[in-house]
């Protein structure tokens, strides 16, 4: 009763959100020059079959464009090795250059951490992969386990309770097989040094927290998390873990799923169906 007599005093006040200021802001939002294109599809299919690891990008990289004979490229920036999302003052002075040569000169920040070109030439997608190959832009392993998010932890930011780069660099290491990474099929792994959740542990498949106990770095992990149309906040699975087991907690957990899939399941779906108990007790045992 208290929210509607509340609704009735505001939703005629002036910060109702009219159709015409929604007009006024779409205004801003105009659509780059686009060329009338045809389907580039058949050129690709060639370049494809002569180039398996051009392939893999184009499988896992590329979106769909709503313009024929465009696409949508994810640059990623998650390559073993390297903090997830980090980028030099040079690769970005390249990412400028490659949005200047092949998107309308705008390039976009993801929360996933990867930056998107988001109107690229079919017919140039070839050049462009070639392109960022030596620049590092181009794993394939967009929305796979290693696509993890990261918070910059306890390596960088002072409130941190513990570090996360390592965490994640840990992890990278230990899944670094493109062809198992497909066959797991799409997993988001969330990482955050505390509970401000930058790095939006909350809602990863797999979720890691870095927590303090008694002074010291731990990490306590949840499970179900996801940030899609069917949102939800994941479940911790128990006691954290040293910073040394984390790998191993993982593999346990991705031990679990690939024990009980079917077929057709993602993690999430296995998740949902078998619940917690059999993380539990396996990471647990
Ligand atoms: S989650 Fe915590 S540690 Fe990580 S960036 Fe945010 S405030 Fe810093």
């Amino acid at each position: 009763e208290k929210v509607e007599a509340e609704w009735e005093q505001i939703k005629n006040s002036p910060t109702r959100l009219t159709f015409e200021e929604i007009d006024r802001v779409k205004g801003y939002f105009t659509e780059p020059a686009y060329e009338s294109l045809q389907d580039a599809t058949d050129t690709l299919s060639q370049q494809r079959f002569e180039n398996k690891e051009f392939d893999r990008w184009l499988t896992h990289n590329v979106g769909e464009h709503k313009k024929p004979g465009y696409a949508i490229v994810t640059l990623t920036l998650k390559k073993t090795g390297t903090p997830p999302g980090d980028l030099t003052d040079r690769q970005l002075e390249q990412i400028a250059d490659l949005a200047d040569e092949y998107s309308f000169g705008e390039a976009r920040a993801t929360h996933e951490q990867n930056m998107v070109l988001a109107d690229v030439r079919q017919d140039r997608l070839f050049e462009l992969w070639q392109s960022i190959t030596g620049m590092g832009f181009a794993t394939a392993n967009l929305n796979t386990l290693t696509d993890m998010i990261c918070c910059p932890g306890g390596d960088y930011c002072a409130l941190a309770n513990a570090k996360s780069i390592p965490v994640a660099d840990a992890i990278q290491r230990q899944f670094d097989d493109l062809d198992y990474l497909y066959d797991l099929g799409p997993i988001d792994l969330n990482i955050s040094g505390c509970m401000n959740a930058c790095g939006h542990h909350h809602v990863g498949h797999i979720g890691i927290l870095g927590v303090d106990k008694k002074g010291a770095e731990f990490y306590q992990v949840s499970l179900g998390g996801s940030s899609q149309h069917d949102a939800n906040i994941g479940k911790i699975l128990g006691p954290s873990f040293a910073r040394e087991d984390m790998p191993a907690v993982v593999s346990k957990i991705i031990d679990v799923f690939v024990e009980n899939r079917t077929e057709e399941e993602t993690f999430l779906d296995t998740y949902r169906r078998v619940g917690l108990k059999p993380f539990k007790e396996r990471v647990y045992a």
